[in-house]
Formats: C-alpha cells, sequence, structure tokens
C-alpha cells in the first residue's frame, strides 16, 4: 500500500498537515493508535479548546532558535484558522488576553477537521501503532495493521505529556533513528512543588492575583495553592522558563506598594494578619502570617520588620524542587532540534522526504492556545511541501 504522504499521528499538527496535502491532491494517509482521532484536542481548554489567540508572535513560544518559529507563523496565521472555525460555523469566544475558546464542546474542533479531511480525500486508519520506519528509497512504516510505504513521512506524534491518553515517545526515537539532534525534554505548562511544601498545605484551594517572574519573564494572573506546591495561570506559564536551580519571584500585591501600604499605617494597633486580610483572602493571610512573621500589631513592628514583611508581599522568593510531571503537564518543553529542520516546510534538513510537525519539535508555546496555533501553523507549511 503506497502512499504520496504518510502521516504517523491524527492530533491537531497531523490532521491539519494532512488536509493541506489532501486538498493538493496527494494521497494521504493518517495513522493513529488511538481508536479515536485528536484526543488532546477533545479534553483542551477544559474542554472547550483555546484553539488560538488573537495576538500571536514568535515571543510566545520558547525555543533554542527563538527564530524558528516565524515563517510558519506569518504564513497560517491566527486569523486564517478562525475564518476557517468561522466557515464551519462553530461558536467561539475571548474568555481572556486574547484567548479564543469554543463556546461548545471541543469535540465540534475534531469533527470540523475531519470534515476537511474527508474533502480532501484523507484516508485515517485509527487502532493503528506504527512501531518501526526503514528509509530505502521510500519510507516503510510497520504498524499492527500491515506495512505501508510512501514518499514523505510526517511525524506528527506530539510531545510526552498526558500519556494516559496516548502520548508516546515514538516521533523523538525515529529523530534519534536518522540521526537528528534533540533538545532535553521535560514536562511543562506544568504546577510546581515547593522545596518546603509540607508548610503550605493548609493553603491549598487559594487563588491570588499576582506577577509571577523568573529570569526577567513575568505573567499576571492567578496563582493556585495545592497541596504540594503551586499551580494556575502565572504558574503554568512561569513553568516555561523555570529553572531548579532558581527561585522565582511572586508579587502577592501587584496593585500596591506594600511598604507604603505598611507605613500608612504605621500608627495602627491592627495586627499583620488582619492588615493582610485587607487585601488577600482571610485564610491565606492567616496563614501566610503564621508562617512568615509574628502577628503583632503594626504600630508595634520594628522598621527592620516592616521592611521583611513587605519584601514577602511585593517579592517572595520561592523554590520549587520538581514539577507535577507529565500526568498533569500540558506540553513537553523542548524536543527535536530545529537545526535540522527546514523552518519553511518542517521537512529534515538531512533526510529528505521526512518531515516533523507540532510539538514533537523544540517549539514550546505559552498557555492561550499558542500550542494549537503552532500545531496548525507547522501543518500547514508541512502539508504545502510534501
Ligand atoms: C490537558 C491539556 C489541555 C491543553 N489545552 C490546550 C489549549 O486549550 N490550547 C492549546 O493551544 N494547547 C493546549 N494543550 C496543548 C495541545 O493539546 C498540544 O500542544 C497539541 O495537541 C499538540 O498537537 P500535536 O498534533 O503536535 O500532538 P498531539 O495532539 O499530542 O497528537 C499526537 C498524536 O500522535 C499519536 N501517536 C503517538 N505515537 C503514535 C504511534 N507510535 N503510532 C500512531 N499514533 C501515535 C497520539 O495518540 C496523538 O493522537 C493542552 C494539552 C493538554 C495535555
Amino acid at each position: 500500500m503506497r502512499y504520496d504522504v504518510i502521516i504517523i499521528g491524527a492530533g491537531a499538527a497531523g490532521l491539519f498537515c494532512a488536509i493541506e496535502a489532501g486538498k493538493r491532491g496527494r494521497k494521504v494517509l493518517v495513522i493513529e493508535h488511538n481508536s479515536q482521532v485528536g484526543r488532546k484536542i477533545i479534553i483542551s481548554g477544559g474542554g472547550r479548546c483555546n484553539f488560538t489567540n488573537l495576538e500571536v508572535n514568535a515571543e510566545n513560544f520558547i525555543s533554542q532558535n527563538p527564530h524558528f518559529c516565524k515563517s510558519a507563523l506569518a504564513r497560517y496565521t491566527s486569523e486564517d484558522f478562525i475564518n476557517l472555525v468561522r466557515k464551519h460555523k462553530i461558536q467561539f469566544y475571548e474568555k481572556k488576553l486574547g484567548q479564543l475558546f469554543c463556546r461548545e464542546r471541543s469535540h465540534l474542533m475534531v469533527k470540523m477537521l475531519l470534515s476537511e479531511c474527508e474533502k480532501a480525500n484523507v484516508q485515517i486508519l485509527t487502532d493503528c501503532s506504527a512501531t518501526k520506519v526503514d528509509n530505502d528509497n521510500l519510507f516503510s512504516i510497520e504498524t499492527n495493521k500491515g506495512k505501508f510505504q510512501s514518499k514523505n513521512l510526517v511525524i506528527a506524534t506530539g510531545g510526552l505529556s498526558f500519556p494516559k491518553i496516548g502520548a508516546t515517545d515514538f516521533g523523538y526515537k525515529i529523530a534519534k533513528q536518522f540521526g537528528l539532534k534533540m533538545t532535553k525534554t521535560r514536562p511543562s505548562l506544568v504546577p510546581l512543588v515547593f522545596a518546603n511544601g509540607k508548610n503550605f498545605k493548609n493553603l491549598a484551594g487559594i487563588s491570588i492575583d499576582s506577577i509571577a517572574e523568573f529570569n526577567k519573564k513575568s505573567f499576571r494572573e492567578n496563582i493556585l495553592f495545592t497541596h504540594r506546591g503551586l499551580s494556575g495561570p502565572a504558574i503554568l506559564q512561569i513553568s516555561n522558563y523555570w529553572k531548579k536551580e532558581k527561585f522565582i519571584q511572586i508579587d502577592l500585591l501587584p496593585e500596591f506598594d506594600a511598604l507604603k501600604l505598611l507605613e500608612k499605617d504605621r500608627s495602627s494597633k491592627q495586627k499583620v494578619s488582619n492588615f493582610l486580610s485587607k487585601h488577600l483572602p482571610n485564610r491565606f493571610a492567616e496563614e501566610f502570617t503564621k508562617l512568615n512573621f509574628q502577628n503583632k500589631p503594626i504600630n508595634q513592628l520594628s522598621n527592620r520588620e516592616i521592611q521583611q514583611i513587605s519584601e514577602k508581599l511585593n517579592n517572595w522568593k520561592v523554590r520549587f524542587d520538581d514539577t507535577e510531571g507529565w500526568h498533569k503537564a500540558e506540553v513537553t518543553l523542548g524536543g527535536i532540534d530545529t537545526d535540522e529542520i527546514s523552518s519553511q516546510t518542517m521537512e529534515s534538513k538531512r533526510i529528505k522526504g521526512l518531515y516533523f510537525i507540532g510539538e514533537v519539535l523544540d517549539v514550546t508555546g505559552w498557555l492561550g492556545g499558542y500550542n494549537f496555533q503552532w500545531a496548525w501553523s507547522s501543518g500547514y507549511v508541512a502539508g504545502n511541501s510534501v
């Protein structure tokens, strides 16, 4: 069974590439080892798929080569994808910060991709696991459903996050087999685990509008205390940049200069925890005071204590030991080194006809629809080259 193009992985990138290649008259087969295509799309965005963002720039992505993503993102933009969504009459809305979500369930997005695949005569084989690839003039792909051959092979197997819904390291294995370099991978867009975790258990469930900062990158959104550490959008965003050896700085009162607030109340008899609860959730104010300060009336605090409290509020330095791992991570940071890949086509510079698209590459987006936009854009350029 011979094809012009075989795509391994029927996720966002693989399906989009298939549509574009099919539209150009290529004979396309997509191989998917799950029984259902696009499972990550279905669970994404809390079941409502944050499918793109109104503002997409290279700055929203992390990669060893920050310029790599530019060409694909310019050739297939978020506006292009929005037009496709509109064409299929899928209702959507901007939740915040340009993030576009489906109004109804995200399976509509999968339905849209499948209908475009059908129009483009794309063949999709589910429950079909690619196990081995050989390259001798043609690519030969061994699967549990037999052997398939093609002139072009597109690896769209995604990253390692959420193994329970089918993530595998097959794409990385193929890269290694063909001698392509990889950058180190780790879970990202992921909650972080405190270095001194036990202390903060009582804060679990509390959410605070904050600024999380690491290495001059900062995000203002909520942080959420978990039983073991911190989560919430600000922390997920900063997890893309976090390195274990260094602390993350958190401004718990982004609207205020805590020192000025305390100085204004300098003669007040209210205790520290009461002062804090004017600006922060009660339970947090009590517990955070217990853990960090003496709960004295403000008028009895020394200048040094005032300084320490304000520093903790505007510039809380937190160390984390680890991430919560692949089962809680939305994406994989790192992947196939983009030095190996043409940014115009996603084809390997060394192996003709071998393409890599989507999350398997060392391109990781921020939270907010950027990872799907990368899947659509990289799938589009590959689909127009195969
Ligand atoms: C819980 C969660 C929520 C998310 N929410 C969002 C969001 O709202 N917005 C956003 O932009 N991003 C979101 N993401 C990230 C986004 O889902 C991914 O970046 C995107 O799906 C990557 O697309 P992909 O096609 O590269 O990989 P995937 O979507 O992971 O697709 C890869 C496919 O390859 C298949 N496969 C793997 N190995 C084999 C093999 N050997 N043989 C056959 N098939 C194989 C897999 O089963 C899978 O279907 C979320 C991720 C998670 C985990």
